[in-house]
């Protein structure tokens, strides 16, 4: 879609400029001024973050957008519908809902809460006409793994993708305020937020790709590795990744301010037919990284490859959902094993415990009732 005429952040908040904070005050009368700086209950925070959401734009191609309604629906990021129907239970799921508010109350922990599955996962990227019309090959035939179908469910990951980091850079400034005060924080906080912007334009550019894949109907630059399930798999999610390691801890690239656009992956966890997959999905200009990580996981036992696959799940993504009969009947044990997968995925703002690679996990019984029964490559 050419560029996205993202509005970039400047490092410097202006001194007469209104506060990032949504105080209706001057900076320097706000969180500029250092012998006053105002506290923020954590649900402040979290209303001022939701009010810095991305305007509301469908992220069809701009060559395709004829006919575009305007404006845009809400859609399941984990497609396919009636996908976390299958792991519902009273028509609920667990997911996160990361909120300072949130983590305040769990004494930091990163926990799932039951919401309903109608409202998990969702993200407002298409208008109504495009929604249903670019998904429709995946959303409205049945699912047979076709490129295409892994294309698409890797298209709308990579909207989210853009969506998600146009949403973090829109509360950068407001990041820099809230810490400015605090000198070893707004370091911190400045570092982060540098990495939102790369991340950002990275996450454009792999949209860009995207796009021209889809303008032309190009499916053989897709590439993809599907898993598929022998029952419905307790975890589903729609992420995407920049592969840095393989499973094994190898190193397959390395990413940051400088470097080249890194190489992009999606993961998909979902239902079909009654049946679970798993696809990682990428472009050909991604497959030296993509190509490897995936190569590191094949050579992976089978029986192993449920654990092994949950724990990257978890980690790779915050856009998972849980089937509650899982977990819920998890021991204490299975359950500090998910939040410390969680935390794995998270920037290091904070001195988080370290996770090791899923490898580590792949003895550990929270998932061994779930087996892949196949696996295809394409092409
Ligand atoms: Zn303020
Ligand atoms: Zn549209």
């Amino acid at each position: 879609m050419g560029r996205h005429n993202i509005p970039h952040r400047s490092s410097k908040i202006g001194r007469n400029s209104l506060c990032p904070c949504g105080s209706q005050k001057k900076y320097k009368y706000c969180h500029g001024n250092p012998a006053e700086v105002p506290e923020l209950t954590p649900g402040r925070v979290d209303a001022q973050a939701r009010k810095l959401s991305p305007p509301r734009k469908c992220l069809a191609p701009t060559s395709m957008t004829t006919g575009c309604a305007g404006g845009t629906i809400n859609a399941h990021t984990v497609s396919r519908s009636g996908s976390l129907g299958a792991i519902a239970r009273n028509s609920h799921v667990y997911s996160y809902k990361l909120s300072v508010e949130g983590l305040n109350k769990a004494g930091g922990k990163i926990l799932p809460t039951l919401i309903g599955w109608r409202e998990a996962s969702t993200f407002p990227g298409f208008c109504s006409t495009h929604d249903k019309a670019l998904f429709a090959p995946l959303e409205d035939e049945p699912f047979i793994g076709s490129a295409q179908q892994c294309f698409l469910l890797a298209y709308r990951i990579v909207a989210r993708e853009l969506y998600t980091k146009l949403g973090s850079s829109l509360q950068s400034d407001f990041r820099d305020a809230l810490t400015s005060s605090n000198a070893p924080l707004s370091d911190l906080v400045s570092a982060m937020n540098l990495g939102v912007d790369i991340g950002l334009r990275d996450a454009e550019r792999h949209k860009d790709r995207y796009d021209f894949v889809l303008e032309n109907s190009n499916w053989g630059a897709v590439r993809a590795v599907l898993f598929r399930f022998n029952t419905i798999f307790p975890i589903q999610c729609a992420g995407g990744f920049f592969p840095e390691k393989d499973i094994r801890g190898r190193t397959i690239q390395n990413y940051g301010i400088g470097r080249k656009t890194p190489d992009a992956m999606t993961l998909a966890s979902f239902a079909a037919g009654g049946n679970s997959y798993i696809s990682f999905c990428w472009l050909e200009d991604s497959d030296v990284s993509c190509s490897a990580y995936v190569s590191a996981l094949l050579e992976q036992p089978q029986s192993e490859l449920p654990a092994i696959l949950g724990a990257i799940i978890l980690q790779v993504s915050e856009n998972c959902h849980f089937a509650p009969d899982w977990y819920d009947n998890l021991s204490a044990q299975g359950k500090e094993w998910v939040c410390l997968q969680a935390y794995a995925g998270l920037p290091p703002i904070m001195p988080l415990p370290k996770v090791a690679s899923p490898i580590a996990y792949k003895d550990l019984p929270y998932l061994s009732p779930f087996s892949v029964e196949s696996i295809v490559k394409l092409p």
